[in-house]
């Protein structure tokens, strides 16, 4: 989950960084009046996920009030980047004197959580990768001991920050990764981080990806998370846990496991079929998760007449059978349409024999063998177009 510039700024200023006085606004008023209680040269940003806002035209300077207002009137009816500006952040002008790059990201290939910076603020770190990798300096965090004060003044001193800059950027740094850590961030990113004229280091940007796996811990994040998918089948899949992706075809495709999801896509192509979408619960069911992921694919076929047939498949070797053929039945029970469900439930032979009992009056065809579920999914789809 990518947090917009503002939240970041906010995390910041819990995690003690300095970043530039200002307020968010909604409105042309606001930012007039945000600007008028600042009472000094200010820059209007556009709060859009993405960077390279500045060259797209989402950052502007005002001298008056009256500028801000305006500005943030423009800014707040056109598009940037393909987004809406909901918000903008109207700020204080710094006076830059010099800009570095700052940054704590998951290296993979490292094995572990690295803080980075460079000389080359204000530059996607990208470009500075490309042309100058050898302007961006690393350290690999030992997480027992954390990012360790002399380890943070010997990584900040390579890019030729010295006296008090040395001793507050590592401060900074520091403070970066104890906020990484605290909000189970994947990368936390300052660029710029602006020394001004009169010799203040401040946060000017702010970008925060947080790791979707860890939204269980923050509420309130997994909360704005949802709220941010536009789509209403992906704001269901992520809701209920389970993966969802839309495909061309006719045939609404369900697994417990992303593999055998893929490898039951192909066996239905390959049988001639054509796939609706992929849905994948996760390996180990639980009813929930089923009866989530069955009756999003339900609710989809109810809305999308393109949708023939829904074709289950429940792996039980570890999900137990009646979870599985509770979930499968409440979700049927739940959401009233005439498309088929066709399901395949293979696992352990008592397994099998239990969901099929549980399931004999339910009106879903069981099948315990997987080209045979596939043919009469295909069979069906076909007889209804
Ligand atoms: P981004 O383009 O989305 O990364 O937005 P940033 O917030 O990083 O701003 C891009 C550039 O705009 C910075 O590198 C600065 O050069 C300039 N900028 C942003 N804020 C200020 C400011 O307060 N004063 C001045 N002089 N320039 C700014
Ligand atoms: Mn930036």
């Amino acid at each position: 989950m990518r947090l917009y510039e503002y939240e970041g700024k906010e995390i910041f200023t819990r995690a003690g960084i300095p970043v530039p006085q200002g307020a968010l606004v909604r409105t042309a008023n606001e930012a007039w009046g945000e600007a008028t209680r600042l009472d000094k040269q200010m820059v209007v940003k556009a709060q859009i996920l993405g960077g390279g806002r500045g060259l797209a035209g989402g950052i502007k300077v005002a001298e008056t009030a009256e500028q801000a207002g305006k500005i943030a009137q423009k800014l707040l009816t056109t598009k940037l980047k393909e987004s809406h500006v909901d918000c903008l952040l109207v700020e204080e002008k710094l006076d830059i004197a010099r800009e570095v790059y700052m940054s704590i990201t998951v290296d993979r290939s490292r094995g572990g959580i690295v803080a980075m910076v460079s000389a080359e603020g204000g530059v996607a770190i990208e470009e500075v990768a490309k042309r100058n990798p050898n302007k961006i300096f690393s350290f690999l965090i030992n997480p027992l001991y954390g990012l360790r004060g002399y380890e943070a003044i010997n990584l900040v001193r390579q890019i030729g920050l010295g006296g008090e800059h040395l001793t507050t950027s590592a401060r900074i740094l520091s403070r970066l990764y104890q906020a990484f850590i605290s909000c189970d961030a994947r990368l936390i990113e300052v660029n710029p981080l602006v020394i001004t004229s009169e010799g203040e280091m401040v946060a000017a940007d702010a970008r925060v990806e947080i790791d979707d796996n860890s939204l269980f811990k923050h509420p309130e994040l997994q909360e704005r998370h949802l709220q941010r998918i536009d789509n209403v089948w992906d704001r269901e899949a992520v809701s209920g846990g389970v993966n969802y992706v839309d495909l061309e075809g006719n045939i609404a495709v369900m697994a417990n496991g992303a593999g055998l999801a893929m490898a039951l896509l192909d066996m239905v192509k390959d049988g001639g079929g054509s796939p609706a979408c992929f849905l994948e619960t996760g390996g180990g069911l639980s009813k929930q998760r089923m009866k989530n992921g069955v009756r999003l694919l339900l609710k989809k076929a109810k809305a999308d007449p393109r949708i023939k047939v829904i074709l289950v498949m429940a792996r039980m070797m570890i999900s137990p059978p009646d979870d599985v053929a509770e979930g499968l039945m409440e979700a049927i029970r739940e959401v009233e349409v005439n498309t088929p469900v066709v399901a395949v439930m293979r696992g352990r032979k008592p397994y099998e024999q239990r969901a099929k009992e549980l399931l004999k009056d339910s009106g879903v065809p069981i099948y315990s063998d997987l080209q045979e579920g596939i043919r009469q999914s295909i069979k069906l789809a076909k007889r209804e177009d």
